[in-house]
C-alpha cells in the first residue's frame, strides 16, 4: 500500500494519467516557468501567513526537509500538546499524507482543538481549492487530530497596504468546515483509487484535451502529445477561434487549411488566405487614412510594471500592476525624433515620481499612440484616483491616447505573425531589421519584470544593476522606437528619416 501526499491527489484529480506518470516516471515532467512562478509566490504568502497568524511569534515551523518526513510527523504529535501555533504541521494516516499551513491551538470544552487554515496565493476559491481542504481535514482527522474548523485563506485584492510591515488583512479567510467534514467518503475514494492507478503497471490511456490546463498546466503535456500530429498551420493561429477550435478539433480538424471559409469571418478568412499563400495583407490607404485624422506633433508610449502577490509599496494593493518605467518617442511636426524616459530601480515606490515624470514628457497635445491601449489607459487612470492632485493632467494625456494596435489587426497581417498581432509580431514583419530578439538581456515584459526584481534586491551588486539598467532601457526603447516605425509604414510617410 502507498501514502499518498496531497499533491498526488490532486494529480489524480486532474487526470489519472498525471497522477501514473508522477509515480513511475517523474522524471518526464517539465513545470512551465508559470507553473514555478505560482509556487515561488505561495511559498511567500505562505511565509507571511506565519507572522500574521503568529504575529508574537511563539509557534513553531515544522521544517521537511531538515528534519525529514518521519522526523516532521513526530515533532508534529509533539508540538500538538503544546499550545502554540504550528506551522507546516505534517500527518499520515489512512494512505495519504498531508502538511497543514497553519494549525491554531483553541480551547472547547476545556479541551485543546485545532483550527487549520490553508494560505493560498491567488485572489478568489477555486474548485479545487475545496478537494485540497477536503484532503486536509481528512488527514488531520484520521490522524486523531481534533480538528475543530478549516478555513481556506487566499489574498484579498481590494486591501490595501497600510505600510510598517502591517500585513493584516492581506488574507480573506473563507471557512469550510462543514463541506471538508462532509467530504470523508469521497476522500476515501480518492485514495482508493489512486492505489489502484499507481499499481497498474500500464501507462493509463488518456489523450490529452482540456483537462491538460486545468487547474494547473500539466508538466507532462509535452510527453502526453509526442505523437499527436502537428499541423502546418494550427487552427489557434486564426483570430479570435476560441470554442470554435475545440469543435473543429473533435471533428479532426487541427490545420486552417482545412477549415471551411464559411465558418470563418473575414479577418480570419484573410488570416487563412495569406497563410496559406505566403503573402502579405497590408491595406496602405486604409491605414494611411487611419492615421491621417492625427497630425504631428505625436508622441508614442509604452509603460513596464511589476507586480507583488504582497505589496512591499504603503497605499499599493496586492497585484496591482506599479508603473516603473516608460519610454517616450516625440516626434515633432518638422519630422524630428526624440526620446525620453523614466526608470526608478531605487527599490522605493516609483509611482508618483513616474506620474510627474510622464505629466512633464507628454506635453499638452499631440496624439499619444500606445500599441494596445487598455494598459496604458488603465495604468493612467489608477495613478490619477491614487494621486488627485495630478489625475486632471493624467487624464488629459489619457484622452489623447491613439491605439495602433486595431489599425494593425484591421490593415495589415503577415505570416510570420502566425495569428499574432503582438507588437513582438508585427515589428519584425513590418520593418524587419528591428528585432527584439537581438536585444540583450531583456527582450520582453516578463523579462522586465524579473529585471526589476533582481535589480531592487539588496544582494545585487552595483554593476549587475547598471547592467539590467541599461538592458530596461533598451527593451522599453525599442518598443515605442517600433511604434515610431509602424505609424512610419502605415502612414506611408516614408519621407521622414526615422
Ligand atoms: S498532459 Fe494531459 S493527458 Fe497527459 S498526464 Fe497531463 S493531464 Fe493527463
Amino acid at each position: 500500500m502507498r501514502t499518498f501526499s496531497k499533491s498526488k491527489l490532486m494529480a489524480l484529480r486532474q487526470c489519472p494519467k498525471r497522477l501514473w506518470l508522477e509515480v513511475h516516471r517523474s522524471d518526464l515532467r517539465e513545470d512551465s516557468s508559470s507553473t514555478e512562478a505560482i509556487f515561488q509566490t505561495g511559498h511567500q504568502v505562505g511565509k507571511l501567513a506565519q507572522r500574521i497568524y503568529d504575529p508574537l511569534g511563539v509557534g513553531a515551523l515544522i521544517d521537511i526537509k531538515a528534519e525529514g518526513m518521519r522526523g516532521a510527523f513526530e515533532r508534529t504529535t509533539t508540538l500538538l500538546k503544546t499550545a502554540h501555533p504550528i506551522f507546516e504541521a505534517g500527518f499520515s494516516a489512512s494512505g495519504a499524507l498531508a502538511f497543514a499551513d497553519v494549525m491554531l491551538p483553541e480551547q472547547k470544552d476545556g479541551q485543546r482543538v485545532w483550527r487549520m487554515v490553508e494560505i493560498k496565493s491567488s485572489t478568489s476559491v477555486k474548485d479545487y481549492h475545496r478537494d485540497d481542504v477536503a484532503v486536509q481535514a481528512f488527514v488531520a482527522q484520521s490522524a486523531g487530530v481534533a480538528l475543530q474548523s478549516i478555513a481556506l485563506a487566499h489574498i484579498d485584492s481590494s486591501w490595501t497596504y497600510p505600510g510598517e510591515g502591517d500585513y493584516r488583512g492581506l488574507l480573506r479567510e473563507n471557512d469550510f468546515t462543514a463541506e471538508a467534514f462532509s467530504r470523508t467518503e469521497e476522500v476515501k475514494a480518492w485514495i482508493a483509487k489512486a492505489q489502484l492507478v499507481s499499481a497498474s503497471k500500464a501507462e493509463p490511456a488518456i489523450e490529452i484535451g482540456a483537462h491538460c490546463d486545468t487547474p494547473y498546466a500539466c508538466g507532462f503535456y509535452d510527453y502526453c502529445s509526442r505523437n499527436e500530429p502537428k499541423p502546418e498551420y494550427p487552427v489557434y493561429w486564426l483570430p479570435y477561434i476560441g470554442a470554435k477550435a475545440a469543435t473543429l478539433a473533435e471533428q479532426g480538424v487541427i490545420d486552417l487549411k482545412n477549415v471551411p471559409d464559411d465558418l470563418l469571418n473575414a479577418r480570419q478568412q484573410r488570416v487563412k488566405a495569406h497563410t496559406l499563400a505566403n503573402t502579405v495583407f497590408f491595406d496602405a490607404v486604409g491605414a494611411a487614412a487611419d492615421l491621417a485624422v492625427y497630425s504631428l506633433p505625436a508622441y508614442f508610449l509604452d509603460f513596464e510594471t511589476i507586480q507583488f502577490a504582497v505589496p512591499i509599496w504603503k497605499g499599493t494593493r496586492p497585484y496591482q500592476q506599479n508603473t516603473f518605467q516608460f519610454s517616450l518617442h516625440t516626434l515633432s511636426a518638422s519630422g524630428r525624433l526624440d526620446h525620453m524616459e523614466f526608470l526608478d530601480l531605487s527599490g522605493n515606490d516609483p509611482s508618483e515620481p513616474f506620474a510627474q515624470a510622464l505629466i512633464a514628457a507628454c506635453g499638452g497635445q499631440g496624439p499619444v499612440f500606445v500599441y494596445n491601449a487598455g494598459f496604458e489607459t488603465a495604468r493612467m487612470g489608477e495613478l490619477a484616483i491614487r494621486y488627485p492632485h495630478l489625475s486632471a493632467a493624467l487624464l488629459a494625456i489619457n484622452a489623447r491616447v491613439v491605439d495602433l494596435l486595431p489599425i494593425a489587426r484591421e490593415r495589415y497581417y503577415h505570416p510570420n505573425q502566425k495569428g499574432s498581432w503582438s507588437i513582438k509580431k508585427v515589428l519584425p514583419a513590418v520593418v524587419p531589421e528591428l528585432r527584439y530578439d537581438a536585444l540583450d538581456g531583456v527582450q520582453d515584459g516578463g523579462m522586465a519584470m524579473e529585471a526589476f526584481l533582481e535589480s531592487i534586491h539588496p544582494d545585487t551588486s552595483a554593476e549587475r544593476k547598471s547592467q539590467i539598467e541599461q538592458q530596461l532601457l533598451a527593451y522599453c526603447k525599442l518598443d515605442t522606437y517600433a511604434m515610431v516605425r509602424l505609424w512610419q509604414v502605415f502612414a506611408g510617410r516614408t519621407d521622414l528619416k526615422l
